[in-house]
């Protein structure tokens, strides 16, 4: 079933200059970039978007890192583009990733682990209208 996921590229990877790799990796698993843009977080934005984790110890480490440098937000497109997004992103902390995945072959820690993946349908719908309006997804 075709879906759409919300992605991000994180500060530590847009500081690394490893966009164009991150997306080459995103389109050699079959999903396809059909929308994208840089922006920076603003600390209200970085809160509200992780707002889950508000109670969790690392919340402000996790907010500040966010806001630390620019990100890339982007709509992944692509059969069971949800799930096929984790497994190609990898597991949160970059020691336990496996190989090939984005955060084992380019993440730097638990916090600096270089890429967001919506987890389910439900918050890939409210990830993806958190930044982009339908229109401005041209597929
Ligand atoms: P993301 O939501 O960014 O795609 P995830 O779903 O794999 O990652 P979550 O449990 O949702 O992981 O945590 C959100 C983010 O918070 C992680 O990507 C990581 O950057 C950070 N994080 C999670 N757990 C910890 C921790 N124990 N210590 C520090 N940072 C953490
Ligand atoms: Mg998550």
């Amino acid at each position: 079933m075709t879906e759409r996921t919300l992605s991000i590229i994180k500060p530590d990877a847009t500081r690394r200059n490893l966009t164009g790799k991150i997306n080459s990796m995103l389109e050699g698993a079959g999903l396809r970039i059909v929308a994208q843009r840089r922006l920076s977080l603003t600390g209200v934005q970085a809160e509200k978007f992780y707002e889950v984790h508000r109670d969790r110890p690392f919340f402000g480490e996790l907010c500040e890192f966010m806001t630390s440098g620019p990100v890339v937000v982007q709509v992944l497109e692509g059969n069971g583009a949800i799930a096929l997004n984790r497994r190609v992103m990898g597991a949160t902390n970059p020691a336990d990733a496996e190989p090939g995945t984005i955060r084992r072959e380019l993440a730097i820690s638990l916090t600096e682990n270089s890429v967001h993946g919506s987890d389910g349908p439900e918050t890939a719908a409210i990830e993806i209208s958190f930044f982009f309006a339908e229109v401005d997804i041209p597929g």
